[in-house]
Formats: C-alpha cells, structure tokens, sequence
C-alpha cells in the first residue's frame, strides 16, 4: 500500500509524539465521573491494555480537576483534560498536571479567555486540541455559512489558532468532527489544505456498534489513506475499551502500526463447513484475548479450501471428518480431534511466537500430517463432489417445481 502521509508538525502529548513522523496514536476517553479517581484509573489502565495511547478526561468541575491531580501522576498513558464552558476549568486542569488540554472553540468564545488558557498553557508547556465540532459550532460561523459545513468548521479552527498566535503559542492540534461521516471527511481535507498541525480524527457521536464502528471506521480509514491524520478516536456509545481496540485494529489492518495481538481471519462459512465456523472463531478469539502474539491465525471451515486459501496466514485449522488439521505458512503440520482445536491453535501460536516458524515445522512429520489432510480431503470430495450446495439435484427440483 503505498499511501503517502502528509507531514504536519510534531508536538507532544506528555511522552507521546502526535504528528511528523511519530506513529498515529489511538485516543479514548473515560466515562467515570473524574472525581471517581480509583474508578477512572481503573479505566485508564484497561485502556492503555487494549492499546489506548492517549487518555482524555472531563474536566467539567472543581471536583473533576482535584481528581486529575491524583490520576495524572498514577496514570500509565498520558492524559488530556476536556474542557468545554469554563475557561477556568483549563487552568485549573493545567494547575493539576495534566498532559494536554482539548478546548471547544464552540463553547468558549471570549477571546480573552482562550488567550488567558493558551498563555497559561505555553508557560507550562501544555499542547492543546482545538476541537471544533460540527454540533456545538459558533452560532456566528452556522449563520455565516448557511449551516454546518466544513468550511464553517475550518473557519472555528483558524479563528482560534489566530487567537493562539497573538499569545506566541503553537503547540497544538485540530479536529473538526462531525456525526455525518462525508461531512467529516470533507472538512478534514479542507483543513489539511489550510494548515501543518497535527490533525485528531474522528467520527463524533457514531453510536453503539456496529453501525457506530462501520460509520467511524469509514471516515477515519478514508482519510487515512489520504495521508490524513495523526491522533484518532472512535466514539462509540459503549464500553471505552471497545473504542481503544477499534481504534488499535484499524491502525493495524491499514499497516500503520505494528501488529501486537492475533488477527484471527475465519472465512465465511458456506456449505462444506465442517464445523460451527462462527462458533469455534468466537471461541478461538476469546481464548487469545489479550494476549501480545503478534501472528495471522485462520479459522477454516473446510479442509478441502482452507488450508490453501489461508495459505498466508501465519497458523490456521481446518475441520474435515471430525478432526481438525492445523497448517503453518499453508503446510499441514498435525491433525487433532475437532473438541480440542481451539486449544491446540493456542498452543500452537505461543510456541511459533516463542520459536519462530521453521522451528514450528521441524517439530513435525509435514508429510505425515499431509496424508492425513489429503485422505479428510478425498472422503469429503467423495461425499460432497464439487457441489457443495447440491445445486444439480436442486435445479432438477426447481425444473419439477416449476415445470409444474
Ligand atoms: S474454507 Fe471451506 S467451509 Fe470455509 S468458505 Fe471456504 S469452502 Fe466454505
């Protein structure tokens, strides 16, 4: 894939790198009330589990602020302070330690205020996020351009990025999210044009999955491969951690970061399938969890196609006559009863993470474990023919049916 990504600035999130050629970083936020800190840290640590980079924590009260004193220095990731109405809230936040701060140029207005934040933020060091949002735009800026539009929402980020220069401050980054995904995409292309900050992602609102994924997954991913973008979150109404794995596994499918769990791929299931196709890959992905194994693994329904059909993968199993025959790299390597092929694909997969593949292969007799797949294969063939789906016998039926 050859997507060429567009060079903005680089600024820093505590210790993590946004921009330039720093990996992009995956963003959540917690959904405790921040003056929870056991609660919130609690969160944080699951999320920075399932691979969140950056943590962003209301900062909507005096109370929320005395919580993030206590997180900030416990917290395993860096941690932003949302503000929205009270500018003070932002100063409070800094006064507490945090990492970053994310202003709504919607919610506060008054330049002085956002000069009073951005000074106080360039005297400690503290980059902010101008995060402009399609629902809550300056009502001025709604008026100006006939309603939300991405031009409407550039504007809101360059408005206050000028505010922020006429205190001297730089270190920021920008997003214009917005519900309706082309909406989005439009805007952040638009404000690509007009500036080198570092750009967040995001589709906001997206809703519970799956629609909320398959809508925040088509406007991040696309402007992905554009080359925009160097921070992402998933709004999801639903557990954070869903929003960090998300985010994670799309970084990782596009090849923009390496790879740190298993990647199952199962295939569809069709009318050979041997086996519970869906049930034993939901089984497979449970019992690898969490687990750093960094590999390709297939589920596969059929021996007959499987094991040539995930040839890539870096393990797989097949099912056929009952017995499941685990491949490497494509190559048949054993043969185990179909009750533990969850079991031996783990086994599996932590011994080639642990040895390597060839050594994966010289535990093995292949060619043994072949006869035995070749013989599966032949009984199935003989069984089933090439016609899975029975379609002569049921065309002859539909002619009886329809011949009447
Ligand atoms: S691997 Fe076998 S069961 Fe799975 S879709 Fe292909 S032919 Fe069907």
């Amino acid at each position: 894939m050859n997507h060429q990504r567009r060079r903005t600035r680089q600024i820093h999130v505590g210790k993590v790198a946004v921009g330039g050629d720093a990996p992009i970083s995956v963003q959540s936020m917690t959904i405790t009330k921040t003056a929870d800190v056991e609660g919130t840290l609690q969160q944080i640590y699951a999320l920075a589990a399932a691979g969140c980079d950056i943590v962003r924590c209301t900062c909507n009260e005096a109370e929320a602020a005395e919580g993030l004193a206590q997180i900030v220095p416990r917290s395993p990731i860096p941690v932003i302070a949302d503000i929205h109405h009270q500018y003070r809230m932002a100063l409070a936040a800094m006064e507490a330690g945090v990492h970053g701060l994310r202003l709504n140029p919607g919610n506060i207005r008054r330049p002085e205020h956002i000069k009073a934040v951005a000074a106080e933020a360039k005297d400690r060091g503290i980059p902010i996020r101008i995060g402009v949002n399609g629902g809550s735009l300056d009502p001025a800026l709604y008026e100006k351009w006939g309603g939300i539009r991405p031009e409407a929402m550039v504007e809101s980020a360059l408005q206050e990025i000028a505010y922020f220069q006429d205190v001297d401050f730089h270190d920021y980054k920008i997003s214009v999210k917005a519900s309706n995904v082309p909406l989005m995409v439009e805007a952040y292309r638009q404000l690509s044009e007009a500036t080198d900050a570092p750009l967040h992602l995001g589709v906001t609102e997206a809703g519970p999955p799956p629609a909320g994924l398959v809508k925040a997954t088509a406007g991040i991913a696309t402007l992905l491969l554009e080359g925009i973008g160097d921070t992402i979150r998933y709004s999801l109404t639903a557990d954070p951690v869903e929003e960090a794995r998300a985010g994670r596994q799309l970084l990782e499918a596009l090849g923009l970061r390496e790879r740190k769990n298993v990647d199952l791929i199962a295939c569809p299931s069709c009318g050979r399938a041997e086996i519970d196709v869906i049930e034993v890959a939901e089984r497979a992905m449970r019992a690898f969890g969490d687990r750093k194994i960094p590999l390709q693994v297939a589920v596969m329904g059929c021996v007959v196609n499987g094991p040539g059909e995930a040839r890539e993968a870096d393990l797989g199993i097949a099912a056929g006559n009952k017995r499941g025959h685990l491949f490497v790299k494509g190559r048949n390597v054993a043969v185990v009863p179909e009750a533990e092929m969850v079991d031996a694909l783990v086994e599996w997969a932590e011994f080639i993470h642990e040895h390597g593949t060839e050594a994966a292969l010289a535990r093995v007799d292949t060619a043994l474990a072949e006869r035995e797949a070749a013989k599966d294969r032949a009984k199935l063939l003989q069984e089933q023919g090439d016609d899975a789906n029975h379609a002569t016998e049921r065309i002859v039926e539909i002619r009886r049916t329809v011949g009447g």
